[in-house]
């Protein structure tokens, strides 16, 4: 089922599982072979069959997940890369120069920020962190003629907050600039960030699209020629691409992305319920809920509200702690957005590198990336480990 004959109207299940790749064309082979070659045959000098000549350029595995992914998040062209920190690196070398200034979330992944903070900075490029919930915050941020890009995440990590992808596109277009969004968190069955405005939708391929935690990748996904033809220029002459073998499983996670998100998004809001009634809990974060500031906004832009949930415990670090060792069916560890259930303590795990900064998450929280397991084992579990 080729684009052309099914243009990207077709459903988003559809999408997922057939755009960006036709039955092989000599076998019939319904799933894309692991094309692990680095190199190809020409048929004369420059003669090159369907465009492949040198795999960092272009590999054929790789080109049936890009096409996947421009048909999820509605781009023109997708772009796919070693890790989620390798697509950022390579987009940031695309479109800016030293001198350059980009706007950052406040409270942006961690890895992102040392990427800003450690090595882009080095290389010329300042940043200025600002709330993505706050639109005006945002704009106060930009320097007129010298920002490239306004960089958001939404929900971010770890306290979900939200911010309005239509509202920041406007500020970034009004002041020459162009929206990044990471749509890791939410992923492209639950928000389309170029549908409502943003010029580049980044992700971790690692987290929900891969969706098995056997695998890490990222990617970019473009609306623009122009953009797409520097993204492609740099994605080739940096080379951080995304082997054959990853290519693959990323897309077969892809194929299954929107049964899987239904499936976090049920035991997600399973968990949630649970936890606001439990004794121990004394606040539960998920944009699902009216209490959260970002409810309204989230409840516009994304399909439901996702498969991560944030809680603080009575009793401090130390329950908090106690409870993130006690788990059983949950397991400890950083990372989010596979089949399992994951829980952490970001003061002492992922944010550990902000503490004492601004930045700083309170000591008794708690995150959990929900799996897709039985949802009555999740209850059970944390039950038994909030004790
Ligand atoms: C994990 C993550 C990244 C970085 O991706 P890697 O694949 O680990 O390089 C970027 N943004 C968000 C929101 C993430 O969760």
């Amino acid at each position: 089922m080729s684009e052309q004959q099914h243009p990207s109207k077709a459903g988003f299940e559809t999408r997922a599982i057939h755009a960006g790749y036709e039955p092989d064309p000599t076998t019939g082979a319904v799933i894309p072979p692991i094309y692990a070659t680095s190199t190809y045959k020409q048929d004369g000098v420059g003669g090159l069959r369907g465009g492949y000549e040198y795999s960092r350029s272009a590999n054929p595995t790789r080109t049936a997940l890009e096409g996947n992914l421009a048909a999820l998040e509605e781009g023109e062209r997708a772009f796919a890369f070693a890790s989620g920190l390798a697509a950022e690196d390579t987009l940031v070398r695309a479109l800016c120069r030293p001198g350059d200034h980009v706007v950052i979330p406040d409270d942006a992944y961690g890895g992102t920020f040392r990427l800003f903070d450690k090595v882009e900075r080095a290389w010329g490029l300042e940043h200025s962190p600002a709330p993505v919930s706050d639109v005006d915050a945002v704009r106060a941020a930009i320097r007129p003629g010298s920002t490239r890009l306004v960089w958001v995440e939404t929900p971010t990590n770890p306290l979900l907050t939200i911010g309005d992808i239509e509202a920041l596109a406007a500020v970034a277009h009004d002041a020459g600039a162009l929206l990044v969004v990471d749509n890791t968190f939410a992923s492209p069955y639950l928000q389309q960030p170029l549908t409502l405005g943003a010029d580049v939708v980044v992700h971790s391929t690692t987290k929900y699209c891969g969706g098995h935690s056997d695998v890490v990748g990222g990617a970019l996904v473009v609306r623009d020629l122009d953009v797409a033809e520097k993204v492609a220029f740099h994605q080739n002459a940096i080379g951080a691409v995304a082997g054959p073998f990853d290519a693959w499983l990323t897309l077969r996670g892809l194929k299954t992305l929107a049964l899987r998100m239904d499936r976090h998004c049920d035991n997600a809001e399973k968990v949630v319920d649970f936890l606001l009634d439990h004794p121990r809990v004394e606040e539960v974060v998920y944009p699902g809920l009216a209490s959260h500031p970002g409810h309204e906004i989230a409840s516009r832009q994304m399909r439901r509200y996702g498969g991560m949930v944030s809680f603080r415990v009575a009793g401090g670090v130390d329950a908090a702690l106690s409870v993130c060792e006690r788990t059983e069916v949950f397991t400890l560890g950083e990372s989010l957005g596979g089949v399992e259930s994951l829980i952490e303590h970001p003061g002492r795990m992922t944010h550990a590198s902000v503490a004492g900064t601004d930045l700083e998450v309170p000591a008794d929280l708690i995150r959990i990336s929900v799996g897709i397991e039985t949802a009555d084992d999740l209850l059970a579990d944390l039950d038994r480990a909030l004790g």
